[in-house]
């Protein structure tokens, strides 16, 4: 990339939870200088900024980068870029690779490979259970001091007794528990939400009770052990209510939603493995209570569950196409264009939902230099061969948005810049 010597007057910046107008010069991959009115020094690039936002770099601790294990579908080097240049700093890597991080030498193998090619920083989640086959524990006390949480992601876990000996083990640890909740005796070979699209075309159903009885279990054994807990992907009614009642009992518990959950729902759903993901998208009414939950603090969080699979392993349709889609690359346009453009969420809140609560609830320090500068003003049509994803498996496919990253400043270098935008700024 160029080397970068900017100066753009008239950005609104967030900083202390608030929004001003400033001019802002960029020198390298840093902020050089914040000021309510700079003069362009030679040799500098002015832009004219004032539909631009300079924001803390995002927080996604929910993604599936698939190295070590299936770098055939992502490897630490892509996954990372896709996050560059969807504004983020820093990622919580789940653990459903190849090793598995359920010991330290497993752990290892990934950590690695995050040193080497990583762009943006990557937090490894460690396994709940060894080979996350629910049977026996991983090595919880080994992999505490170098992992963000635990978690089996990608399933739940199904013994109450292993789940209560986690929790147990992970508070005597401080480490969050992060439940994939889905109780596999209630799943009967679903794949899309059991609703009015399953019965009409003839598919199965994931009912939303195989999601809220797990989670119900859980809060039970959040209450006897005092285990901090984290919900992953919450997709239902039901959950958000449990959620919000675990909440207003004092329970240390927090929870995540992925953009898609927010925005569609089984009403748009189409006849390709793009629309399929696992929990799946719910019914209209869900989709309206995540948004409630969203508002009133019950959900914490924004996550993407970023699942990249290969094309041919998402062309089979509903039925036979792999669970899961890509977000990084477009959470934060979809959820501009959807909840902030219309006045349903102040800008603010996103920014909370996707920079400030996640580090904080997961103890994630994104340094003060890690900064994005966003576009807000053009719209675009969502393009998968513009993503450094290799997933191109999005539902938002061809969908016209607002909001670009424009430039991630990340550990004091640009690690992403969009070329063409900039050109067409200056022109
Ligand atoms: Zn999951």
């Amino acid at each position: 990339m160029t080397a970068l010597q900017l100066l753009l007057k008239n950005v609104r910046v967030y900083g202390a939870e608030a929004w001003s107008r400033c001019d802002l010069r960029i020198a390298g991959g840093r902020v050089a200088e914040l000021a309510p009115s700079l003069l362009p020094l030679p040799a500098e690039t002015v832009l004219s900024a004032s539909t631009c936002i300079l924001v803390p770099g995002f927080v996604d601790v929910h993604v599936h980068l698939r190295e070590p294990g299936f770098l055939y579908k992502e490897t630490i080097a892509s996954g990372t870029a896709a996050g560059a240049r969807g504004g983020y700093a820093a990622l919580g890597a789940m653990p459903n690779l190849e090793p598995p991080p359920d010991s330290p030498a497993h752990l290892a193998v990934e950590e690695a490979a995050i040193a080497k090619d990583a762009c943006i920083a990557v937090y490894p989640y460690g396994c709940l259970s060894e080979g996350r086959r629910g049977e026996r524990l991983a090595e919880l006390e080994a992999l505490a001091p170098r992992v963000l949480a635990f978690s089996d992601d990608g399933s739940g876990l199904q013994s109450d007794a292993l789940m209560r000996e986690a929790m147990r083990r992970a508070r005597a640890l401080g480490k969050i528990v992060a439940a994939h909740c889905e109780d596999e005796s209630l799943l009967d070979g679903g794949y899309i939400h059991a609703g009015a699209y399953a019965r009409a075309h003839g598919h199965r159903g994931i009912s939303s009770e195989s999601e809220w009885r797990q989670i119900a279990r859980d809060l039970a054994l959040v209450r006897e052990t005092g285990a901090a807990y984290h919900v992953c992907h919450i997709s239902t009614k039901e959950s958000v209510a449990l959620i919000r009642r675990a909440k207003a009992e004092g329970l240390d518990v927090s929870c995540e939603t992925g953009p898609h959950y927010l925005v569609l729902c089984d009403e748009d759903l189409q006849e390709d493995g793009r629309f399929k993901m696992n929990p799946p998208l719910r019914s209209a009414a869900d989709r309206e209570a995540l948004l409630a939950g969203l508002l009133d603090g019950t959900i914490d969080m924004i996550a993407t569950d970023h699942a990249p699979h290969t094309a041919a392993e998402k062309s089979r349709g509903l039925a036979g196409s792999a669970m899961g889609v890509v977000g990084l690359e477009t959470a934060f346009a979809v959820l501009y264009t959807h909840l902030v453009r219309p006045g349903l969420l102040p800008l603010s809140r996103l920014v909370e939902l996707m920079h400030t609560n996640p580090a904080r609830r997961f103890g994630i320090h994104v340094p003060a230099e890690d900064l994005a500068l966003w576009e807000l003003a053009l719209p675009y049509a969502v393009d998968a061969a513009e993503f450094r994803s290799m997933g191109k498996s999005t539902p938002f496919l061809g969908e016209r948005v607002y909001g670009r990253c424009l430039l991630n400043l990340c550990g004091g270098r640009a690690v992403w810049q969009d070329e063409a935008l900039f050109a067409l700024r200056k022109g």
